[in-house]
């Protein structure tokens, strides 16, 4: 199939990008290409021009800075599934963006896509999500900061305004060497998540603190699983408290999502399973 004709544009820096979204009509922008040219190929979107910014050295890169890591817009999967110091500081980080897709969708993919992009299926909206990240968004009046729990609004939805765009993540430094996990449990075409739970957990004299579940995959956004961390906050982490605040992941799964690969009652039962198993990982 072939899209329906557009504008190419190749700014060289982020105000030139910002100018042509504010100035063309029906622009979008283009990251890796790994959702938006299928979606344009099957007609999903017809964007009238395409913004590309995949030359904007600005929105390349990982750097360390006193308020976390931060992650420029551009940066591909594979580039964080190899840099050693997202390896070393973030592990969940790490092996999350080597377990997307394959490759290929690696070395294009990127995380500001990936997150602008909002499916419910992708990885790292869930895995952001549980390490508390901020997304910074760049627009015409200039940046704003927007926490990973307002961010993620609906289903391929987010609170970027019109002419803004995603110019980097930043993790913050408490989540750094945090005792964390993603577990997923992938559809076997295209290894998106059917449901995907992240867990963090810190042991204090034996006991759970800072207990942390985030949910994807299930819901039209990915979310924290409030009465789940609760359940475990403060207690010993044995087989009955973990299995039990498992089970409460069920309070924060309304309205799952159904299709003919999984239904929202399978979803739902995933999503306790491996609540269960991801908790048991992480408080050790
Ligand atoms: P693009 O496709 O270029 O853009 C996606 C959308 O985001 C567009 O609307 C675009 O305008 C917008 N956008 C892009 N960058 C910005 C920005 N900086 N600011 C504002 N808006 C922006 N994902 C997973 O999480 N897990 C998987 O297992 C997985 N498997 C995949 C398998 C296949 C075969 C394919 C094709 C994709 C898969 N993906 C998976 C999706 C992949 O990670 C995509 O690369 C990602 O979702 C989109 O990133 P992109 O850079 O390609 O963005």
């Amino acid at each position: 199939m072939f899209s329906n004709t557009f504008e190419y544009h190749r700014p060289q820096s982020i105000d030139e990008a910002i100018q042509l979204l504010h100035d063309v009509k029906g622009a979008r922008l283009l990251a890796g290409g790994h959702s938006l040219i299928p979606a344009m190929k099957l007609r999903l979107a017809s964007p009238a021009a395409l913004i590309d910014i995949s030359r904007i050295s600005d929105l390349v890169g990982i750097k360390s800075t006193k308020d976390g890591l931060r992650i420029g817009a551009m940066t591909t999967h594979n580039a964080i599934a190899i840099s050693d110091v997202v390896r070393k500081n973030y592990p969940v980080l790490a092996s999350t963006a080597g377990n997307i897709g394959d490759q290929q969708v690696r070395n294009r993919g990127t995380i500001g896509g990936s997150v602008s992009h909002a499916d419910p299926g992708a990885d790292f909206p869930t895995v952001l999500l549980l390490l508390d990240a901020t997304f910074t968004a760049t627009g015409k009046k200039g940046e704003r900061e927007i926490a990973a729990k307002d961010f993620f609004v609906d289903l391929f939805t987010t609170s970027l305004k019109e002419g803004e765009i995603l110019t980097s993540v930043t993790v913050p430094v408490e989540s750094a060497g945090a005792s964390a996990v993603y577990l997923k449990h992938r559809h076997p075409a295209s290894a998106f998540a059917v449901v995907g739970v992240a867990a963090l957990a810190a042991m204090k004299n034996g006991k759970a603190d800072d207990v942390r579940v985030s949910i994807g995959g299930v819901m039209a956004s990915p979310v924290r699983a409030k009465a789940a961390e609760k359940a475990l906050t403060g207690q010993a982490a044995n087989e009955s408290t973990i299995g039990r605040a498992a089970e409460a992941v069920r309070d924060s799964l309304k309205h799952p999502l159904s299709d003919s690969y999984a239904s929202g009652e399978f979803r739902v039962h995933l999503a306790t399973v491996m609540a269960k198993r991801a908790l048991a990982q992480v408080c050790k």
